[in-house]
């Protein structure tokens, strides 16, 4: 770039001029992040970096194809941000073959059911109300639609996946794929395990690793790289990156997994995302990454730990990720009503099925809870104890009479660790 090329790209004052309602959107948007309590565990708050890669004129090219075998003319510039990307992707996760197109965590699942599978195949996954994922096979899904999925769930009395059922549901039903990786299961997953069971059944291995892809970029947990054929995953979730999807698989498999992308699920990529995941992909490469994530675990378990000392229950007894499932049932209080207490104190969290709940799932016995966003923002677990009790006042206080007190609290806690500095 010469001196003469000044970067073009985020203008809130041509926003404001122009568009002053979704300027005041974007502004409002801003204060909320800044004001509450972030507990959505699949959030996070992405850097100025991966936002200006974002905000930037790469959205506006078209880029059909890969790197070098494009559709279009003009790519030479787009096409060394997605090969940077995809070299990062490679030794970050030591992968043989990374897709950095898929436009989310849903597409990049579809993109990879439709490398392995034909419709009418057979493929267990983790059930949704054990904390499985739409895609995995959800009737309201694509998934679930066009493949006949067979769901393996957690135990009972322990809440952990039930690997005996999981090897004797596949050698039952044969599945041609087999499924792990959930949105709302706090514990480590033993991929050599269901390693060990797809090969028994000659079934393809699949992680979603969705959650926790970030805290194995951090090397807080081990990979599933090594043991998946295919592994897909968001960028935006604990990785910290603009909202996307990726997949990482072996060599013997980039031919099927990149025709699958492009051109039988998607049509062009998104150039600047694809650019915001290299920068991310980069930042995730530091040392500085690599102690958030292991403070986003040290985080959640003191979270969960503070919560089980409010008389709230973490499902499975606590937790090893960023997330924890809390049984509310103790306390008298449905998911429900605990979302919206938090929520009137900006303590933002949500509703959620648990393990063989007796509530229908828009009611749920219990939240869930992460702490990726409130780790990049410099929180640590001695402010975990406070948020905590903070949650616990709120659920309790049923005719809403602390909300106001407890947000004040909420205000000097974030406040002295901004989500986005205001200068
Ligand atoms: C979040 C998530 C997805 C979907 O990601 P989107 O980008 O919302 O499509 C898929 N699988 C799992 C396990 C997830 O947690």
């Amino acid at each position: 770039m010469s001196d003469s090329t000044p970067f073009w790209g985020p203008d809130f004052d041509a926003l404001t001029a122009i568009d002053p309602e979704i300027a005041t959107v974007v502004t409002d948007e801003l204060d909320r992040l800044r004001e509450g309590l972030q507990l959505i565990a699949s959030e996070n708050f992405t850097s100025p970096a991966v936002l200006a890669a974002l905000g930037s004129t790469l959205s506006n090219k078209y880029a059909e194809g890969y790197p070098g075998k494009r559709y279009y003319g003009g790519c030479e510039v787009v096409d060394r941000a997605e090969e940077i990307g995809i070299a990062r992707a490679k030794s970050l996760f030591g992968a043989e073959h990374a897709n950095l197109q898929p436009h989310s965590g849903a597409s990049a699942n579809l993109a990879t059911y439709a490398a392995l599978l034909a419709p009418g195949d057979t493929v267990l996954a983790m059930s949704l109300p054990h904390g499985g994922h739409l895609t995995h096979g959800s009737k309201v899904n694509f998934s679930g639609k066009w493949f006949n999925t067979v769901a393996y769930g957690v135990r009972e009395d322990t809440e952990l996946i039930d690997y005996d059922e999981v090897r004797e549901l596949a050698r039952q039903h044969q599945p041609k794929m087999i499924i792990c990786g959930a949105t709302a299961y706090p514990r480590l997953i033993d991929f050599e395990a269901f390693r060990s069971i797809a090969d028994e059944v000659g079934a393809w291995l699949m992680v979603d690793a969705a959650h926790f892809i970030g805290l194995v970029a951090g090397k807080a947990i081990p990979s599933p790289v090594p043991y998946a054929d295919v592994v897909t995953f968001t960028t935006h979730k604990v990785l910290r990156g603009p909202r996307g999807g990726m997949i990482v698989c072996k060599e013997d498999l980039a031919a099927r997994i990149d025709k699958a992308v492009f051109p039988f699920c998607q049509g062009g990529p998104l150039m600047h995302a694809v650019a915001a995941k290299a920068v991310v992909l980069k930042e995730a490469a530091t040392p500085e990454y690599q102690s958030y994530a292991k403070q986003v675990i040290v985080n959640s378990q003191a979270l969960a730990e503070g919560l089980a000392a409010e008389g709230m229950r973490p499902v499975s007894g606590g937790t090893d990720t960023h997330l924890s499932l809390i049984d509310l049932r103790e306390t008298g209080v449905t998911g429900k009503d605990a979302e919206a207490r938090c929520g009137a104190a900006n303590i933002v969290l949500n509703k959620n099925a648990i393990p063989f709940d007796p509530e229908p799932p828009a009611v749920a016995s219990g939240i869930r809870v992460g702490t990726a966003a409130v780790t990049t923002q410099g929180l640590t677990d001695g402010d975990m104890k406070e948020v905590a009790a903070l949650i616990g006042r709120a659920v309790r206080e049923s005719d809403g009479s602390a909300a106001a007190e407890i947000s004040a609290a909420v205000g000097s806690l974030v406040s002295a660790h901004p989500a986005y500095p205001r200068d």
